[in-house]
């Protein structure tokens, strides 16, 4: 059973203080349920699209377009 690659999931919910119990289960950002990981190599792993993106959504996106260009003062008479 299993997938033949692991992939990094996010998931919203917290990691408990402590750590995951042996048999947790979560939902990811992509509604796969997952195990959560917590060793060592995990942070090797392929961030999975799905969740990639879903994060990206969750953090907000980025406010661009707030600066405006800086005008010459030019209108001294
Ligand atoms: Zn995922």
């Amino acid at each position: 059973m299993g997938s033949c690659w692991h992939q990094r999931h996010a998931t919203p919910d917290q990691r408990p203080a402590g750590g995951w119990p042996e048999d947790a289960e979560v939902t990811a950002l992509c509604n796969r349920r997952i195990r959560p990981e917590s060793g060592e190599l995990a942070w090797l792993w392929p961030t999975c699209p799905e969740c990639d993106v879903a994060a990206h959504v969750l953090a907000g996106a980025p406010m661009v377009g707030s600066r405006r260009p800086t005008m010459p003062n030019s209108l001294g008479a």
